[in-house]
C-alpha cells in the first residue's frame, strides 16, 4: 500500500505529536522547521514552562512524556501585587503543575518528543521555513503548527492578538524546583520557575509591558525570591483570537489553532491535546471536530473570562478536573 504524504509545519510540541501519531496510522510524514533544530526560536529558549498535567494527558495523546515533566505542585506559590495568597494557590495546586523544559537542549520536551518521532521513522527537514508561496499551493490537509509566529497570520488572514514581554534566566542548582506566579502586574502574569538547572523568569502582557512595570516586577522578584536576573530580553508573538481546527484547506494545531488548556490556560498542555487532535483530523475529521469543539468550549470561557474581568486574566476554579475526563 502506498503511504500518503503529510506535511507538518513547525517542529514544536503539537507537531511532533501529530507526527508520532500520523506516522504511526501509516501516514509518510514530514515535519518542516525554519530553525536548525528543534527547540522554537532560539531567542526564547531555552526555558522552563509551566502546565497543569493531568493523569490521562498522556493516555490521551498515546506518549509517554513523563520523562519530561517534575512535578511542581508542592513548590507552588502565588501572588497577588506582591502578597501571598493562599485560595488562588490551592484552586491552582488542584490542577497538579508540572514544570517542562523547552529549547534544544537535550532535556526539553522537544528533544525528547523530537527523539521518539526521529526513532519511529518522521522525516524532518530543517532550516526550512514554509513559506508564503508554498503556503498558497500546500496540500490539502497540511497540518500548520507554526506557534506565535507572526508572519504566518498575516498571510493567511487569520485574525490575531499581539502578546509581549520579558523573560531572564539563570543557572541554578540542577535538583533546585520552583515554581512562582505574580498576578497584578499586567493583564495577563508573570512566572518564576526552575528545573534542569534553569531558574527561567517571564512577565507578559496582551498590548506589552511597559518599562516600569518591569521595574516592579524586578523589585517583586528581588525581595521575594532573593534573586536578581540581569539579562531581559523581549519577546513578542501572535495567538489566534479563537480556536479553530480547519481553516481553508489546512488544519491547524496548538497555538496556530488557539488551543489551550482552560482551566488554566495552559500552552504546553493545550498543545499536546491539539497535536492529537489534528492528527485525528486527518483520517477522522467529523469525530476531530466534536473532539475539539469538547475542549474549545472551556477555551472560549477562558476567553469570557478575560472580557467580563476587562481583559484581566484570571484562572478558574470550575474546571477542575473534568478537563482531563476521557469521554
Ligand atoms: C516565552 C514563552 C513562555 C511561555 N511559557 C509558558 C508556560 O509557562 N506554560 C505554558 O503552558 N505555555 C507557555 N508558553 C506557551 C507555549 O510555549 C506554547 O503554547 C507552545 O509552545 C505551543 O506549541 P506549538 O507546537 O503550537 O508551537 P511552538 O512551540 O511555538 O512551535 C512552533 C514551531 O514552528 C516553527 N515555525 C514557525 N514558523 C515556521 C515556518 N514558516 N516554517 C517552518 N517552521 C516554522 C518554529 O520555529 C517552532 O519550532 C510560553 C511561550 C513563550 C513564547
Amino acid at each position: 500500500m502506498v503511504k500518503k504524504d503529510i506535511i507538518i509545519v513547525g517542529a514544536g510540541p503539537s507537531g511532533l505529536v501529530a507526527a508520532i501519531n500520523l506516522n504511526r496510522e501509516g501516514f509518510n510524514v514530514l515535519v518542516r522547521e525554519k530553525e536548525d533544530s528543534v527547540g522554537g526560536p532560539p531567542g526564547w529558549h531555552p526555558s522552563v514552562h509551566t502546565t497543569p498535567v493531568g493523569e490521562d494527558l498522556f493516555d490521551y495523546i498515546g506518549i509517554d512524556l513523563s520523562e519530561a515533566f517534575v512535578d511542581s505542585t508542592d513548590v507552588l506559590e502565588i501572588y497577588m501585587n506582591g502578597k501571598e495568597v493562599g485560595d488562588l494557590k490551592s484552586m491552582i495546586a488542584s490542577h497538579g503543575m508540572c514544570n517542562t523544559e523547552r529549547g534544544h537542549r537535550e532535556s526539553s520536551l522537544d528533544s525528547i518528543l523530537y527523539r521518539i518521532a526521529n526513532k519511529e521513522g518522521v522525516k524532518f527537514e530543517f532550516n526550512k521555513p514554509f513559506t508564503k508561496e508554498e503556503f498558497n499551493t500546500a496540500p490539502k490537509g497540511t497540518i500548520i503548527a507554526s506557534g506565535l509566529s507572526p508572519g504566518i497570520y498575516e498571510w493567511l488572514g487569520i485574525e490575531y492578538s499581539v502578546f509581549s514581554g520579558y523573560w531572564a534566566y539563570s543557572e541554578v542548582e540542577k535538583n533546585f524546583i520552583s515554581n512562582k506566579f505574580y498576578f497584578g502586574l499586567t493583564n495577563e502574569y508573570g512566572y518564576t520557575c526552575a528545573m534542569n538547572g534553569i531558574w527561567y523568569v517571564l512577565l507578559f502582557a496582551r498590548r506589552g509591558v511597559t518599562p516600569e512595570v518591569l521595574e516592579s516586577f524586578k523589585k517583586q522578584l528581588n525581595s521575594i525570591e532573593g534573586r536578581s536576573f540581569d539579562k531581559w530580553r523581549r519577546f513578542l508573538g501572535n495567538t489566534p483570537k479563537w480556536p479553530r481546527l480547519f481553516y481553508k484547506d489546512f488544519i491547524l494545531t496548538g497555538t496556530m489553532a488557539g488551543f489551550v488548556e482552560p482551566a488554566f490556560g495552559g500552552g504546553i498542555t493545550g498543545a499536546l491535546l491539539s497535536g492529537k487532535i489534528s492528527a485525528m483530523a486527518v483520517t477522522e475529521p467529523e469525530k476531530a471536530e466534536v473532539e475539539f469543539n469538547r475542549f474549545a468550549d472551556g477555551i472560549k470561557k477562558v476567553i469570557e473570562r478575560k472580557r467580563k474581568r476587562r481583559g484581566q486574566y484570571m484562572p478558574s476554579l470550575k474546571m477542575g478536573k473534568i478537563w482531563f475526563k476521557l469521554p
